[in-house]
C-alpha cells in the first residue's frame, strides 16, 4: 500500500481527477487564449471584427481554474512530503532529549535515594559526629572519616 493512499485514503480519485483536469484545463485554456489573441490580431489587419476573440474570456478562466486545480492536486503531496522529510527528524529530537534525560533523572533518583539512606543511616542520632572535610556522619568512636579518610 502507497503512503498516499494510507494516510489520505478515498481522496485517491479526486486527487487523480485534479491532477488530470487541471492541467488538461491549462493545456485547453492556453489554446483558447492562443486562439483569441490570434483572432485579435489578425482583425487588425482587415475590417473585420476579431471572430474569436471571445476564446480569450474562456481561456483565461480556464487557466486559471486549470492552474488552481493543479495546485489543489500537488499541495497533498507537497505538504506530505515536508511532513515525512522533518517528522523523523522530530522524532530523533525527541529521542535524543530522552536519552540526555535519562541519565539525569536516574542521578536524580539515585540522589534522593543516597539522601534517604543517610537519613536512616545506622549511626544514632546524638551519637555521631561530623566529618570537618567532608561532612560525613561517623560515630564517636571512629579515628577516621568512612568518606573521604580524614583523621577525625
Ligand atoms: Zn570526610
Amino acid at each position: 500500500m502507497r503512503d498516499e493512499e494510507r494516510i489520505n485514503p478515498g481522496h485517491g480519485e479526486i486527487r487523480l481527477f485534479a491532477r488530470v483536469v487541471g492541467p488538461i484545463m491549462v493545456v485547453v485554456g492556453v489554446i483558447f487564449l492562443a486562439i483569441g489573441m490570434i483572432s485579435f490580431f489578425s482583425s487588425f489587419g482587415s475590417f473585420e471584427p476579431p471572430r474569436y476573440f471571445w476564446c480569450c474570456f474562456v481561456g483565461m478562466p480556464l487557466i486559471a481554474l486549470g492552474a488552481s486545480l493543479t495546485q489543489f492536486a500537488f499541495l497533498g503531496s507537497i505538504a506530505r512530503y515536508i511532513a515525512g522529510e522533518t517528522a523523523p527528524v522530530q522524532k530523533d529530537t525527541f529521542n535524543y532529549v530522552a536519552q540526555g534525560i535519562r541519565p539525569g533523572v536516574k542521578d536524580l533518583v539515585q540522589a534522593v535515594r543516597e539522601g534517604l539512606t543517610e537519613e536512616s543511616s545506622d549511626v544514632p542520632a546524638g551519637d555521631k559526629k561530623f566529618c570537618s572535610n567532608c561532612g560525613q556522619a561517623a560515630t564517636l568512636q571512629a579515628n577516621f572519616c568512612s568518606g573521604c579518610g580524614q583523621k577525625l
